[in-house]
């Protein structure tokens, strides 16, 4: 059993590791992959889903640091945005809920 105080330190962590990602990505896109990379274990170990803020900023695929308009491009459309990595060209299909947006 994973306690909740556990999982609350771990989505901080998370947080941190994700505020850390942005801002090292300009001069060093490779610490903020592996931020991603750290991220991910974090979540794993807990057993938690990635927060939906950061859908966003991280590939699905290669587990790279996204932003967009740098190596992501993001497409609208109507009930969905396509989100391209480009570091190796996935795309994925992001539904977005319209209540929440
Ligand atoms: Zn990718």
């Amino acid at each position: 059993m994973i306690s909740k105080k556990i999982k609350e330190i771990a989505k901080e962590r998370i947080e941190i590791l994700f505020d850390l990602a942005e801002k090292e990505f300009d001069e060093h896109p490779e610490r903020s992959n592996r931020y991603v990379r750290i991220a991910r274990k974090i979540l794993m170990k807990v057993q938690e889903k990635m927060p939906k803020k950061y859908v966003f900023n991280y590939c699905k695929k290669c587990h790279h640091y996204l932003k967009v308009g740098k190596n992501a491009t993001i497409r609208k459309k109507k009930n969905f945005v396509n989100l391209t990595c480009k570091d190796c060209n996935f795309t994925r299909k992001i539904y977005v809920n319209k209540k929440n947006n």
